[in-house]
């Protein structure tokens, strides 16, 4: 097994035992829970939970919500009915405020992973869908908080070990076509990767020359420089590779160098479940469905035309055998398995034994907990697999995984163009966390 390049802390056993909640004094007890709901970034409810330790420390945490989402992921528990569209929260609240707060209250804070385990149990389904996972996540992530409060600590620096923070490069989604457009373009996400730069700072103000300068150009060909939910720009290009050659020419014109091993290179997002029906795939640019060894035909051609360096979701989410082929054929590019394993151990121990996929795409909401996706973070560590951590089609201004891509050192992170205040709030926090670590903090994972 190759070494892990991460460094995943054991949240484990800082606290006292909470096998008897609610005995003695202790000051990182569990007090009180709260929660409520709030909007996210597309005007939909979603939850906000609230944690508060004896000794008066409080966490706040919002959970977001995907659109394209896996199958395999936890259930996001929505009401239905008439209010909100059939998205209300209300029975997801209810559950927080009433069992959940039943089980956790006097529970020590400082022993996360006790706590999310009690919540899994007490839940008592594979995929969160007695409490939904938007419940377990609010009270999981609002716990971290107050326990790190309550250490004096930042959150990267509680989550973390003591080893020195990464900063991560940030995956700037800048056009949009799939299922997230109205266009002929096949794949949803096309990403900025500003690798070839010292540091955060420099990196994010590069990808944010080039994101304005895409826009220029758009609006000189007139096309609609209007934004998606990610941020990105969804305009009425013909093709994949027309998108690629934009933005190459867009890098270059912004003066920076494009290429595998330059200040930028290109990824991609698929989301290739999208795309598969029937055994076969179905893209825009072919005429005729595709079998998974020409969609992996079509990705290498790419790489061979542009410098792409990481692919999301290629194919399908059950495609096993076809993400094996894939993971051997292209083994120099990153393969993101994000509805591929849905941030779920089990999921990512499969990929790991089969050679199925090379990177995880993390995303907390997937798991419902905070301890279970360190977990999955650190098997997919364990196995060399790179890691991203991501943001949710649907945010708030919870900037949870800034703190989470710096204390896992995951040296990447996906959180949508530099526009919108639901994206700019993990840039920006990332850019308070790089103030307080010093011009000297890595960016970047150990091992590209
Ligand atoms: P989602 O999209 O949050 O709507 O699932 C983002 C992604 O596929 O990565
Ligand atoms: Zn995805």
């Amino acid at each position: 097994m190759a070494a892990s390049s991460l460094i995943v802390s054991d949240l484990t056993g800082r606290g006292n035992c909470i096998d008897q909640p609610g005995k003695g004094d202790l000051m990182t007890a569990i007090r009180q829970i709260e929660g409520r709901m709030v909007l996210d970034s597309r005007g939909f409810p979603t939850l906000e939970g609230e944690c508060v330790l004896e000794d008066g420390s409080r966490g706040l945490a919002m959970v977001p919500s995907g659109a394209s989402t896996g199958e395999a992921e936890a259930l996001e528990l929505r009401d239905g009915g008439s209010h909100w569209g059939g998205k209300g929260v209300e029975k997801a609240l209810m559950n927080l405020r009433g069992e959940i707060s039943d089980l956790l209250l006097g529970c020590d804070a400082l022993d996360q992973q006790a706590i999310d385990q009690r919540l899994c149990e007490a839940d008592g389904t594979d995929n969160k869908s007695r409490f939904g996972a938007n419940a377990t996540l609010a009270i999981s992530m609002a716990v971290c908080r107050a326990a790190a409060r309550s250490r004096g600590l930042p959150l990267y620096r509680h989550i973390g070990s003591d080893e020195s923070p990464r900063l991560p490069i940030p995956l700037m989604n800048v056009i949009n076509g799939g299922a997230h457009a109205d266009n002929a373009v096949d794949v949803q996400e096309f990403m900025l990767a500003p690798i070839g730069f010292g540091d955060f700072p420099t990196a994010l103000r590069a990808g944010v020359e080039v994101y304005h300068l895409l826009k220029k150009r758009l609006k000189a060909c007139n096309l609609v420089t209007a934004v998606g939910d990610e941020g990105g720009f969804a305009p009425d290009f013909a093709s994949d590779e027309l998108v690629l050659e934009e933005l190459v020419t867009s890098i270059q014109e912004a003066g920076y160098t494009v290429g595998n091993d330059q200040q930028f290179s290109l990824a991609l997002d698929v989301a290739a479940s999208e795309l598969y029906g029937d055994g076969h795939y179905r893209l825009g640019s072919h005429p005729e469905p595709l079998s998974s060894e020409q969609m992996i035909d079509h990705w290498a051609m790419l790489c061979d035309r542009f410098p792409l360096t990481s692919i999301e979701d290629g194919l399908d989410e059950e495609d096993w055998s076809g993400w094996k082929s894939m993971t051997s054929r292209l083994s120099g590019v990153r393969l993101v398995g994000d509805d591929l394993f849905a941030t779920n151990p089990e999921r990512i121990t499969r990929g790991v034994e089969e050679g199925s996929a090379n990177a995880l795409l993390v995303k907390l909401n997937q798991i419902g907990t905070v301890s279970e996706t360190l977990h999955a973070i650190q098997i997919a560590a364990d196995a060399g697999f790179r890691i991203i951590i991501s943001h949710r089609s649907g945010e708030t201004e919870d900037d949870f995984i800034a703190d989470l891509a710096v204390a896992t050192g995951a040296g990447w992170i996906k959180t949508g163009a530099p526009c919108r205040s639901e994206r700019n709030a993990k840039y920006n926090r990332l850019l308070r966390i790089q103030s307080e670590l010093g011009d000297s903090a890595p960016i970047g994972p150990l091992k590209f």
